[in-house]
């Protein structure tokens, strides 16, 4: 990825892979959101546990986007988000 995906929801990074970094992201099907890492694709059920290498969970969503900040703005989750103006 490169400085483009600044456009979405940033919540931290990822303590599984130590490279990839955890962005807010929803479940096309179910419009389910989670907190999913860009590189080793770990996910998580919500940015309160997305620091914690024990509440990881593998492979529990389908095909999913990551979420815009645009977006994240209308979701109580974005008091999480690290790179919200
Ligand atoms: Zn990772």
């Amino acid at each position: 990825m490169n400085t483009k995906d600044i456009d979405y929801a940033l919540v931290g990074d990822c303590p599984i892979c130590g490279q990839g970094r955890q962005f807010i992201t929803k479940e096309r099907h179910t419009d389910e959101y989670y907190v999913m890492c860009e590189d080793c694709e770990s996910e998580w059920v919500s940015p309160v546990e997305c620091d914690s290498i024990n509440k990881v969970r593998r492979e529990n969503h389908g095909p999913s986007d990551f979420v815009t900040l645009t977006s994240i703005n209308l979701h109580s989750w974005k008091e999480h988000v690290k790179n919200l103006n």
